[in-house]
């Protein structure tokens, strides 16, 4: 029970998160998908060797943690990576080619516009020239025809962003993913939906103001049932009441009893939904590959 389809493996390791005591709690609750998301063109070698050492020290519960443990691969759009993008692109088709047996997904690719210079990403608006934005749309556009080239869906990042990214999804023609960590409207996620998207929401639901919680409801059942995703971006957006504290995908429990609270369904109706529905999006295509 309780899928998480978005974190980050390697980062919650370099906190040092107990990540085989996190596998063993995920099989004790019979956690059917858990999506391990890359951000870096090369990062995904590293990620596999953890993963493996994960497995193997989760004890009981390590053939378990195999099956649920899936992998993306993409480039997150940092300013050096849109620089490099030939290169950079290059490299990830290289490192998915090699390993396509794991992957089932690309991504997290996208746009983002969120200037936040003190933050951890440091984003500023300043580096963002005209160039650079182009260079941004171009390398989310190559992933997106990557992710045709090899079938495989998208885990798109897009965060104050609805235009360029739509446009660049719409250029593509490529309709087949999921919008990570949704932070738009009714308006934005019908236009995903129509052209065939999933939506996700993270914890970052959990952080809704009182006099937000209609709205929030509203775009939340604006989602078809069939299309929905929940996850945790951890080490990213602790849901409520643990924010502040390190997110692991253990506590995306809590991102289902808001989403079903607000959705007035039980939990585990809602986790049966969006297993089905990471299963149909991302396990499909790729299990039926991999049995080939
Ligand atoms: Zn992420």
């Amino acid at each position: 029970m309780f899928s998480d389809t978005h974190f980050h493996l390697a980062y919650l390791a370099e906190q040092g998160v107990d990540l085989p005591q996190v596998f063993r709690q995920l099989a004790e609750r019979n956690c059917a998908f858990a999506l391990d998301i890359g951000t870096k063109c090369d990062d995904l070698p590293h990620r596999l060797t953890l993963a493996e050492r994960i497995i193997q020290e989760a004890g009981d519960a390590k053939n378990r943690a195999a099956l649920m443990l899936h992998f993306s691969a993409g480039i997150w759009p940092g300013v050096d990576a849109i620089q490099d993008r030939a290169a950079q692109t290059a490299a990830l088709k290289s490192h998915v080619s090699a390993e396509l047996s794991q992957v089932c997904a690309v991504g997290e690719c996208g746009l983002d516009h969120h200037w936040n210079p003190g933050g951890a990403d440091g984003r500023n608006e300043n580096d963002f020239d005209a160039q650079i934005i182009r260079g941004e749309a171009e390398l989310f556009e190559t992933q997106l025809e990557l992710a045709r080239a090899f079938e495989f869906p998208v885990i798109v990042h897009s965060r104050d962003a609805f235009d360029g990214t739509f446009s660049c999804i719409k250029n593509l023609s490529y309709d087949n993913g999921v919008i990570h960590c949704f932070s738009y409207g009714i308006d934005e996620a019908r236009a995903f939906l129509e052209r065939g998207w999933y939506i996700s929401f993270s914890g970052g639901i959990t952080y809704t103001k009182k006099s937000r919680l209609e709205d929030m409801k509203k775009l939340l059942a604006f989602v078809p049932k069939d299309r929905l995703l929940l996850e945790t971006d951890a080490p990213y957006l602790s849901p409520v009441p643990f924010r502040g504290a390190m997110n692991t995908p253990v506590l995306v429990e809590q991102v289902y009893r808001f989403a079903s609270d607000l959705l007035q369904i039980d939990a585990e109706t809602l986790s049966d939904l969006v297993d089905r529905n990471a299963d149909k999006l991302f396990c499909q295509f790729f299990d039926k590959k991999n049995a080939d």
